[in-house]
């Protein structure tokens, strides 16, 4: 396309370039759209130790160059350039199912929501450990989407939910669990410590499309106190919550009894519900976490049911200046040799992470428990970046969680506005969801992922041409997005009330004949018109901002495109083709009737 002129002329300006950017890794564009030059990250290498990576900032850990493959079975046995398990042996765990070459159904699903790869290669990045699909045969009898949790895949968002002692019950957490999924959730853990706790679970597991964790040591002291805890406690619940189709467990096996005296001196020592309760019980009896001694006989379990391991972190920080301790580390190390355990009993493996984690230190975290775990997939709770913003978050964690998903997280647990202060209710969920969204999705960007910017730029065409209707079918919430817009101007044209006709950057842009800007022909319009009725969705949100009287909420909601002279093809009279620039002004200073163009009411 370009002629000799262009050429020359981009020539003497890379001379000119007073910049050298840094090696540009792969392209999250299908197709390069646009000038950008892609992502800067690491070339993606799917099969290697760091699929999808950030550069290494100084100082930062290698990772490990052992995987799940070093650590097989004991009575499985090298043939040649393959692993033979013993005579009778039959495959239950995805993991198991890779080693021995073969693709499942659940690998294949994988791959088709996940373009970027091959039904091969999901196998063997679960064969190496570092990606796991918690799918637990009885729970696919029901509704479960197999998905996959890896830093070979896209970054996954998980939303908690669960009723509390004193709020909330069945109906309303299945509730949450849809609204959740809606909102993008991945996965869902039910961390339910009141009311029917197994009828809570159950339905959820019925009714979901998502893997369901739990965290079982919630309903193994239901009814009796910590210390009353035992090892046959321990097991039935495990066995029950198994059959029952959970497709991961949070454990907190690796805080050891001798991490304990590392938290005392701690702002906020012991943050966790389980590891605290699981310190109460190690002090209460003089003894080793029995989840620690059990682990062998917890893995016969979940390698039976192929439930994964989400090896919990009890001792992650609950405030920046506890972050990245010595009672902390001290855990994921020990969080590295029960995954190595783990995968010799073949059970699918990911660890959890923190928590609060200054911004600094949030590469090293990632980049450790990749050293430690030798690769299984990090799935973290945020991590927040500041503690004084009680209130958001969502926000303040939501930062962190983007800087882990670049820096090697795999799943993020997303952080609602009522952290800290309350059960979340259901727009909490929805906000949680949203943010994490954000975060997963601006990860998946920035390390390259093929494909992952295709919504991005496409959203961008119909930005540029001002077709609104486009813009908001792109955009992930689009009854905000469009309520936003008309709650100032209910008129889809050639500018909106945020910089108004004169200074509309974007309109100036596509006049230019020079720019390709605006020209898509996909997203052309045939002229401005007046926007649809609002939705209930969108009368809600506009009536929860409280901006308009409700006499503008309701002529919103009531018009009809015919009433409004909007039919398909006419022309809304505001448009700035058909206006001058004097009524142009008055239209983004003031809300006018589009049909006689008067100050309404
Ligand atoms: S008026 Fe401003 S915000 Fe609105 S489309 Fe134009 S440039 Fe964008």
């Amino acid at each position: 396309m370009s002629t000799g002129a262009t050429r020359h002329t981009r020539h003497t300006q890379q001379d000119r370039r007073a910049w050298q950017l840094p090696p540009v890794g792969g392209n999250p564009s299908s197709t390069a759209q646009g000038t950008s030059h892609g992502s800067f990250a690491r070339a993606p290498q799917i099969g290697s130790p760091i699929p999808f990576g950030s550069p290494d900032a100084p100082g930062m850990p290698a990772a490990s160059e052992q995987t799940a493959w070093d650590f097989m079975p004991p009575d499985w046995k090298r043939v040649g350039d393959r692993w033979a398990p013993p005579a009778g042996f039959v495959a239950v765990t995805q993991l198991e199912f890779a080693r021995l070459g073969s693709v499942t159904p659940q690998m294949r699903r994988v791959a088709e929501r996940e373009p970027h790869l091959t039904p091969e290669a999901v196998r063997d990045e679960v064969a190496a450990g570092r990606m796991v699909i918690p799918a637990n045969p009885d729970h696919l009898r029901f509704h479960l989407d197999p998905m996959c949790i890896g830093r070979a895949g896209c970054t996954k968002i998980n939303a908690n939910m669960g009723a509390s002692p004193v709020a909330s019950g069945t109906g309303e957490e299945v509730e949450k669990l849809h609204w959740a999924e809606r909102w993008g959730a991945d996965t869902v853990m039910d961390l339910s410590t009141g009311g029917d706790l197994d009828a809570t679970r159950e339905a959820i597991l019925r009714a979901s499309h998502v893997p369901i964790g739990t965290v079982p040591i919630y309903s193994m002291i239901l009814g009796r106190r910590i210390e009353e805890l035992d090892e046959r406690a321990v097991l039935e619940a495990l066995e029950h919550q198994a059959r029952q189709g959970v497709d991961y467990f949070t454990i907190h096996a690796g805080l050891l009894r001798e991490h304990l005296p590392l938290v005392q001196r701690r702002l906020i020592g012991i943050v966790s519900r389980g590891g605290a309760l699981l310190a109460k019980w190690m002090i209460g009896h003089g003894r080793q976490n029995l989840m620690y001694e059990l682990w062998d006989e917890i893995c016969q379990i979940m390698r039976r049911h192929d439930v994964v391991h989400s090896i919990g972190d009890g001792l992650r920080p609950g405030g920046l200046a506890d972050a990245t301790d010595d009672a902390q580390l001290s855990e994921l190390a020990v969080q590295g040799e029960l995954t190595a355990r783990a995968w010799r009993h073949g059970c699918q493996v990911m660890t959890e992470g923190p928590g609060h984690v200054p911004f600094d230190q949030i590469e090293y975290n990632m980049k450790l428990q990749r050293r430690l775990c030798h690769g299984a997939p990090f799935y973290v709770l945020g991590p927040l970046v500041t503690d004084i913003f009680p209130g958001y978050d969502h926000i303040t964690s939501a930062i962190g969680a983007t800087a882990a998903g670049y820096h090697g997280a795999s799943m993020l647990c997303y952080v609602t506005p009522k952290e800290h202060l309350g059960l979340p209710k259901k727009d909490d969920v929805k906000q949680g969801c949203i943010a994490y969204k954000i975060a997963a999705h601006a990860a998946d960007v920035a390390l390259g992922i093929p494909g992952t910017r295709d919504r991005d730029d496409e959203l961008t065409r119909a930005r540029a041409a001002l077709n609104w209707e486009r813009h908001f079918e792109l955009s992930f919430d689009p009854d905000t997005a469009r309520a936003f817009h008309d709650e100032d101007l209910d008129v889809d044209t050639d500018f909106c009330a945020m910089c108004g006709h004169d200074w509309c950057s974007v309109r100036i842009s596509r006049e230019i004949q020079d720019f390709a800007s605006g020209k898509d022909v996909r997203y052309a319009w045939d002229g401005p018109r007046v926007s649809a009725p609002l939705s209930d969705a969108q009368r809600a949100i506009l009536e929860a901002r409280g901006v308009l009287e409700q006499d503008e909420l309701d002529r919103l909601a009531g018009k009809t495109q015919r009433a409004m002279g909007a039919e398909r093809g006419a022309k809304a009279a505001c448009h700035s083709d058909h206006v001058d620039a004097e009524i142009a002004h008055r239209l983004q200073d003031e809300r006018l009737d589009p049909l006689t163009l008067e100050p309404l009411g």
